[in-house]
């Protein structure tokens, strides 16, 4: 049996730590936030939609817990400041959580895409996570530590059905996660990247345009693992993971959250 001291260490993986969560208003952000905070964490929820972000907030115990800085990924400025004042309330930032992310309604021909929705998407998908990037390793090398994780997506290494902006975006997400992770190792800093199927999520919802429930449904039965649904909770406690201590060796990883979907290929039964 293992020893109350081993339990309690286990039970509080993330105890003492600081995290920005960018997205954390809703979905697997929110998700990510709410876990984080239970496993000791303080942490920083970076949204834009206020109320939203504020109510997070709030429910894990703000202000000496948790703070909603309201921050568009996309604005330096914004990311500087919520880095910042993160340092100057809670005194260090261990953990950035680049999460925050759009998608455009799906087309699959690219002679239908404009070029404004295709930028649109990079500019917070892609340039939103390299700020966020370049402003937690502006902290995090002076003191030598570090975790940074990446939401990406299964359209990080496949093409599929989504949309032609979501699916260039997410690959760059991976790589730009491969390459800090190069970068910041020297300084004992992790970069990892998590890579979902698909769940229900506004985000989500809002491109199907389907209920919850149905969605839902047809997701199950979609994916490879049939019959398992996925939910923001499992790619919580994915991320949470890659924060604690368990992937002192991790490094540099895409960790599919997939159900073996992309390694799964049915023209070979
Ligand atoms: P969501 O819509 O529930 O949450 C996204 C959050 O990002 C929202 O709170 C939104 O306000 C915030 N956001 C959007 N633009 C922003 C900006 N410019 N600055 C700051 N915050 C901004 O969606 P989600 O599904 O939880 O998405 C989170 C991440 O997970 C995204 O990067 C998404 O691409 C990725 N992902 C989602 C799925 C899925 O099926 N839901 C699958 C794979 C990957």
């Amino acid at each position: 049996m293992a020893s109350a001291s081993f339990l309690s260490t286990i039970s509080k993986r993330l105890e003492g730590k600081v995290a920005i969560v960018t997205g954390g208003a809703s979905g697997i952000g929110e998700a990510t936030a709410k876990l984080f905070s239970e496993h000791g964490a303080n942490v920083v929820i970076a949204d834009v939609q206020d109320e939203l972000g504020n109510s997070v907030s709030n429910a894990l115990g703000s202000p000496s817990h948790s703070i909603y800085i309201h921050c568009d990924v996309t604005n330096e400025d914004h990311i500087q400041n919520a880095v910042d004042r993160t340092i100057s309330i809670f005194g260090k930032l261990d953990i950035m959580i680049c999460n925050a992310g759009i998608s455009d309604e799906t087309k699959p021909r690219i002679i239908d895409n404009t070029k404004e929705d295709f930028e649109r998407v990079l500019s917070i998908n892609v340039t939103g996570v390299f700020l966020c990037m370049k402003h937690a390793a502006r902290v995090m090398v002076p003191t030598r530590s570090g975790c940074i994780i990446s939401t990406a997506s299964v359209s990080s290494s496949v093409g599929a059905a989504a949309s032609h902006a979501y699916c260039s975006s997410k690959h760059a997400v991976l790589g730009l996660t491969k390459n800090l992770a190069v970068e910041l190792g020297q300084f004992g800093i992790r970069v990892n990247c998590l890579s979902p199927y698909a769940m229900v999520t506004p985000l989500a919802t809002k491109v199907v345009g389907l209920e919850n429930e149905v969605f839902e449904t047809a997701l199950s039965m979609a994916g490879n693992l049939k019959g398992v649904i996925l939910r923001v909770d499992d790619v919580a406690k994915a991320a949470l993971f890659l924060a604690s201590e368990d992937a002192k060796y991790i490094s540099g990883h895409n960790l599919f959250i997939d159900g073996g979907f992309t390694v799964y290929n049915p023209s070979l039964g």
